[in-house]
């Protein structure tokens, strides 16, 4: 392996290194057949294959129930904040949005051009430092779906169980999917951009239950109806063909660490040592509530951006790379996801010691 610094990017973010390598030979040579993966039609037998098989790891993984389509998508997981209320919402109907970040007001805004929304909870107020529980919000009774992100990647908050509710749940599940078991059953759509957890951009994972694919009203567009692509596997058009077969190899990996419980494990691990090192120190200060830390972003503050700035800056010097927090938070923040190797994190919590020592 060359040196590798340690990338604690946002996303997109670190991929498994034996996944760069894979890729790296199959765009030129896929499985020795004397052709580029990316230069393959995507509707050969070959690719066929590939998009098989990462359908089939993905429902594996996080045991996707029959009743539900999986589809490979574009337009980043940003297109899917008009494309929810577009298919589920329309005039005169309600649809509830719990406000916990930038991503979920992006989706409010959206979901405003289709029908009309309840911000049935925001902490805005208190910048975002937390997610509610169930008993911080009640939702209208009409209302078409509950819409909440399960992770706000900016803030570094996180659901640490998923709402509980009778109406249909949609989640924008983008930087923590596949971190954690869950229970797909309980959703009504999911879905999450690749760049996060689960490969490099380019694809955005639809999963949706079957029954929502006939809601759509008649005059929505083809290419921004979910039934366009579930009725023709995602194939309706030219897929993001390479996207789609490195999020086959990421999904490969996962599956041969021992699959979402194992990962859980290693995600709650990695982010105990992180979050000890921020608590045992008066140095360090996490933005996020207790109750909503998340253990893929985690963001902290230094007593005076002055000292922001020099942590970054030596941090980068020493390989620690990406550490600058969303300028909506300021201060720092570690994204950790699934691939991040421990290593990096023991690393990190050394050079935070340190620099503490040094500084405080
Ligand atoms: C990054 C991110 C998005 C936006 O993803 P794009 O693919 O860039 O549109 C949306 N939601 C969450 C939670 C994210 O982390």
């Amino acid at each position: 392996m060359p040196d590798r610094i340690y990338n604690f990017s946002p996303g997109p973010a670190t991929l498994p290194y034996e996944v760069l390598v894979q890729a790296a030979k199959d765009i030129v040579n896929f499985n020795d057949r004397g052709i580029g993966l990316i230069e393959m039609s995507h509707r050969s037998k070959e690719f066929i294959g590939v998009v098989d098989q990462c359908e089939a790891l993905l429902r594996q993984l996080l045991s996707i129930p029959q009743n539900y389509k999986v589809l490979f998508l574009q337009g980043g997981a940003s297109t899917q904040f008009a494309m929810v209320p577009m298919n589920l919402l329309g005039p005169g109907k309600t649809a509830s949005y719990l406000n916990t970040g930038t991503w979920a007001k992006k989706a409010i805004k959206e979901a405003k051009y289709f029908g009309t929304v309840d911000v049935a909870y925001s902490s805005e107020d208190t910048n975002f430092d937390r997610v509610p529980s169930g008993a911080d919000y009640t939702i209208p009774p009409g209302a078409e779906y509950l819409y909440f992100v399960s992770n706000n990647t900016i803030f570094g908050t996180q659901f640490q169980s998923m709402p509980e509710t009778d109406k249909v749940l949609v989640c924008d599940m983008s930087s923590d999917i596949l971190s954690r078991p869950i229970d797909v059953s309980r959703f009504g759509l999911i879905f999450a951009g690749a760049q996060k957890n689960m490969g490099p951009a380019g694809c955005t994972v639809v999963i949706i239950r079957e029954d929502l694919l006939d809601r759509t009203l008649e005059n929505i567009p083809t290419m921004f109806r979910y039934k366009t692509h579930a009725d023709k596997g995602s194939m309706f058009n030219t897929p993001p063909c390479f996207a789609i077969y490195a999020m086959g190899l990421v999904l490969k990996w996962l599956h041969a660490m021992g699959g979402l419980p194992v990962i859980e494990k290693m995600n709650q691990d990695k982010g105990a040592l992180l979050y000890q090192a921020i608590d045992g120190s008066s140095f360090y200060r996490g933005h996020a509530r207790k109750d909503s830390r998340s253990l893929m972003n985690i963001t902290f503050n230094l007593p005076t951006p002055e000292l922001e700035a020099k942590f970054v800056k030596e941090a980068t010097a020493q390989s620690l790379d990406g550490l600058k927090g969303h300028r909506s938070v300021g201060g720092c923040r570690a994204s950790i996801y699934n691939a991040f190797p421990r290593a990096g994190v023991e690393k990190l919590v050394r050079f935070m010691e340190e620099f503490a020592k040094n500084n405080g």
